[in-house]
């Protein structure tokens, strides 16, 4: 393949910047890859684990020359990040970033780029509970979805090399508008993550069941609550402080139905409960129907 970029330069060397590395070897979609990280811990793994083609122990070196800037940091900080990059962006070139939440960093990072620099916003939806240098792999985006989310005035060029760009890592493409995707992802993702949180948290606090009893019998249903529960604290924080409109307001509705499946509970609704988890049973079965899961048992797992 030919190479869509000619310089690519990761800022934040975390699971999805060292995935996107890796993929971008496997189908050769960049000609150098520049890495920073903030700390000499993960510049030095890096470096060690031959993480991008030059590790920078500065923004300002990493991101020299680059034709797309890729912000793979917390959505917390992207703007500082983006401050503190933008004088030497170079013209022409793409700024990007994979964070979760896209309202709040558009309006972040908006403010900094400089005229005559292109900055169209992403999110790839695929990751695992895994974070850090060590954790990417090549096939992470692999039939996955990203989502381009161009903010005003995103240049139609700029956002149609950077699709073909993520197609090359292997994810399927789609645009959506930045208020539309921040409810999205509260329903599909963010909300989830905080369920699964406060289930492990209830476990936690639970005194009358044991430590012992919890590992040792949680592989009807738990088990998955506490692999969504063991995600990176530090981003997960900043999805909530930055998505709180849309979280709030799938919180508020999540709350209503556990009411209302509460009742029933109380009441002996058999059939509320069974036409309940026949409908959702349904929605599995379309997740399944477009490959986005397996239907093996035990979700293809050995363990
Ligand atoms: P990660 O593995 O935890 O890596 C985060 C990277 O950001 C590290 O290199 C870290 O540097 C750096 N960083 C952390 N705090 C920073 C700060 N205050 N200032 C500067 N750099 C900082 O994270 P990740 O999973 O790759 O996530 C990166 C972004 O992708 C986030 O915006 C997240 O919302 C988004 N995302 C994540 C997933 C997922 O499932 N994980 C999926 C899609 C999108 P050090 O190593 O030096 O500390």
């Amino acid at each position: 393949m030919t190479p869509i970029y000619d310089r690519v330069a990761l800022i934040g060397l975390g699971l999805i910047a060292s995935s996107m590395f890796w993929a971008m070897k496997r189908n050769t979609l960049a000609g150098h890859v520049t890495g920073y990280a903030r700390s000499q811990e993960t510049r030095d793994t890096a470096r060690r684990i031959g993480l991008c083609d030059t590790v920078c122990d500065t923004l300002a070196d990493a991101v020299q020359d680059a034709d797309l800037v890729v912000l793979a940091v917390p959505v917390g900080v992207m703007g500082d990040i983006a401050a503190e990059i933008a004088p030497h962006l170079k013209p022409g070139a793409t700024v990007t970033d994979v964070g979760s939440v896209k309202g709040r960093v558009i309006s972040d990072v908006t403010p900094h780029i400089p005229d005559g620099v292109h900055f169209v916003p992403a999110h790839p939806l695929a990751g695992t509970e895994h974070s850090g240098p060590e954790s990417g792999f090549a096939t992470l985006f692999d039939n996955r979805w990203c989502l381009i989310v161009p903010s005003e005035g995103s240049d139609p060029e700029a956002v149609e090399t950077l699709q073909r760009f993520w197609r090359g890592l292997g994810s399927n493409v789609d645009v959506m508008e930045p208020d539309h995707h921040d409810l999205v992802l509260a329903v599909t993702s963010h909300c989830p993550h905080l369920i699964a949180y406060t289930m492990v948290g209830v476990a936690d606090d639970l005194g009358r069941v044991t430590d012992s009893e919890v590992i040792n019998y949680s592989a009807a249903g738990f088990r998955d609550f506490t692999r969504i529960a063991a995600s990176d604290p530090t981003m997960w924080r900043d999805v909530f402080l930055s998505n709180k409109d849309a979280t709030l307001e799938i919180l508020g509705r999540f709350t209503e139905e556990l009411f209302a499946l509460q009742r029933a509970i109380r009441q002996g609704d058999g059939d509320f409960l069974h036409d309940y988890f026949t409908r959702t049973r349904a929605l599995r079965r379309g997740i399944i129907e477009a490959g986005q899961d397996t239907a093996a048992p035990n979700f293809g797992r050995s363990g």
